[in-house]
């Protein structure tokens, strides 16, 4: 008798941490948006607040996933949704071959999109490489998006002018 009261105690304390973890779960940092795109967000975020601005990426309502892109040499997207919040998407297979720096630029370059409002900015520095991570990648600069150039491209990125 003792013995199935205590089977039972212990049943229903693994239901409650079961629970505990769903509750977890459904709490997510970025609503609508790909476990692992959250870091990209985060630092979007963050970057916005050392410049003195502040970003609420959850407020905005923008969603986001990593997903085949069949569209030529386009690695990421971002959809205008006038009654929704705007869409990011990001190509799968550049995702996959990319080390962190390719995608934060490409996450970073959609947010410019989808959260800043930015178009494109296709000027180059005489070296050739761009002046933004706006680019548009079709264009005529080449890419330089390194940790010794990030604190520009990110200073330019958040730059009102
Ligand atoms: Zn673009």
């Amino acid at each position: 008798m003792k013995n199935r009261f205590l089977l039972i105690a212990f049943l229903s304390l693994a239901a409650i941490s079961c629970q505990k973890d769903q509750t977890v779960q459904s709490e997510p940092e970025f609503p609508g948006v790909q476990e692992a795109l959250w870091p990209y967000f985060r630092l979007f975020e963050d970057e916005a607040a050392a410049r003195g601005l502040t970003v609420d990426l959850v407020a905005s309502r923008i969603t986001a996933e990593i997903a085949s892109i069949d569209e030529g040499n386009v690695i990421g997207r971002c959809q205008y949704g006038r009654y929704s919040g705007n869409h990011i998407t990001i190509d799968a297979e550049f995702w996959t071959r990319s080390g962190h720096l390719g995608r934060e630029m490409v996450v970073f370059h959609e947010l410019g999109h989808c959260y800043l409002g930015r178009g494109h900015r296709e000027d180059a520095f005489q070296s050739g490489s761009c002046a933004s991570i706006m680019r548009s990648g079709t264009c005529c600069c080449r890419d330089a998006y390194r940790t010794s150039t990030r604190s520009y491209y990110v200073d330019e990125l958040f730059s009102t002018d």
